[in-house]
C-alpha cells in the first residue's frame, strides 16, 4: 500500500512509524509512506498556510488554496511514480486512484471494521493532517476528501497522531506485515471473536505476587481452554 501524508510536521512521524512492525513493513516494501510538508505549498515569503476564520472567532483555518494544490500535486506525483513501476501498474492498472482521508474530530469514528475495509479496498491512501481550527470546509465540499475520520471523541492539537494511529491499524491487515506469531486473526473486535473484546492472557511464572494463572490454562484440555476463552469475551 502507498500512503501519502500531508502534514505541517513531517518530523513527528519518523520515530513512531520508523520502528518495530511498521518500520519493518516499510523496509520490506509492504507499505510505502511518503511525507509532504504542507509549507511547500504555503503562500508568500512566509509560506503562509492558514488565515483568520470568516465570521470571526479564535484560531486560524488552513487555506483551501494551499491544501487543494497540495492534494492535486501529490496525486499527480503518485500516479507518475506508480506508472513508472510496471509491476505495480500491472497489478492495479487504471483503477489506481488514492482514497483521500482527512483526520478530523468531526469525522466518523474509526472502528476495526473501518480499518479492515480501508486495508482491503484501497492500495493508495492520502492522509491530510489538520492543525489550528482545522481546514477550510470547501476542501471537503469540493470533493477533494473522500472521508473524514475521527479517532475518538476528544480534540488533539493536530492530525499527526490520528494519522499514525490509522497507519498502524491499517498496516496490521496488509498481507505479510504481521509475522505468524503476531497474527491479526483472533484479536479484539475481529470477526473471529464476533467483534468482541479478547480474552485475557497469562504467561510464566504460573504464580506471581500471590496471583495464580487460572487452572484451566495449565490443564492442557484444549476444549476446556477454548470454552473458558469464549466465556471471557466481552
Ligand atoms: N476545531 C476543531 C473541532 O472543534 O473539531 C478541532 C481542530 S484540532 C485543534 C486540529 C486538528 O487536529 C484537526 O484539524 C484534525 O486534523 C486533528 N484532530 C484533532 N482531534 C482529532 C480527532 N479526535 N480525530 C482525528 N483528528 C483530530
Amino acid at each position: 500500500m502507498r500512503i501519502d501524508i500531508l502534514t505541517l510536521f513531517p518530523g513527528m512521524f519518523r520515530g513512531p512509524l520508523g520502528e518495530s512492525i511498521i518500520g519493518r513493513a516499510q523496509k520490506e516494501k509492504r507499505i510505502d509512506i511518503h511525507y509532504h510538508d504542507l509549507r511547500r505549498w504555503g503562500i508568500g515569503t512566509h509560506r503562509q498556510v492558514d488565515d483568520e476564520p470568516y465570521g470571526g472567532g479564535a484560531g486560524m483555518v488552513m487555506r483551501a488554496d494551499v491544501i487543494i494544490p497540495a492534494i492535486e500535486e501529490v496525486t499527480k506525483a503518485g500516479r507518475t511514480s506508480i506508472n513508472g513501476m510496471r509491476k505495480i501498474k500491472d497489478v492495479f492498472g487504471a483503477k489506481y486512484v488514492p482514497y483521500r482521508i482527512y483526520l478530523s474530530a468531526r469525522g466518523e469514528r474509526l472502528t476495526q471494521e473501518k480499518v479492515e475495509k480501508i486495508a482491503k479496498q484501497y492500495e493508495w491512501i492520502i492522509l491530510l493532517c489538520g492543525h489550528y481550527e482545522g481546514i477550510d470546509q470547501r476542501i471537503v465540499e469540493g470533493g477533494w476528501i473522500d472521508e473524514e475520520i475521527s479517532i475518538g471523541e476528544y480534540v488533539l492539537t493536530g492530525g499527526e497522531l490520528p494519522a499514525m494511529v490509522l497507519v498502524d491499524a491499517i498496516a496490521r491487515h496488509i498481507p505479510g506485515v504481521l509475522g505468524k506469531e503476531e497474527s491479526a486473526q483472533e484479536e479484539s473486535f475481529s470477526p473471529a471473536l464476533d467483534r468482541k473484546k479478547e480474552y485475557p492472557h497469562y504467561t510464566r511464572p504460573d504464580e506471581y505476587a500471590g496471583i495464580k494463572v487460572p487452572d484451566v490454562l495449565l490443564s492442557g484440555h484444549h476444549a476446556e481452554i477454548e470454552k473458558w476463552r469464549k466465556n471471557q469475551l466481552s
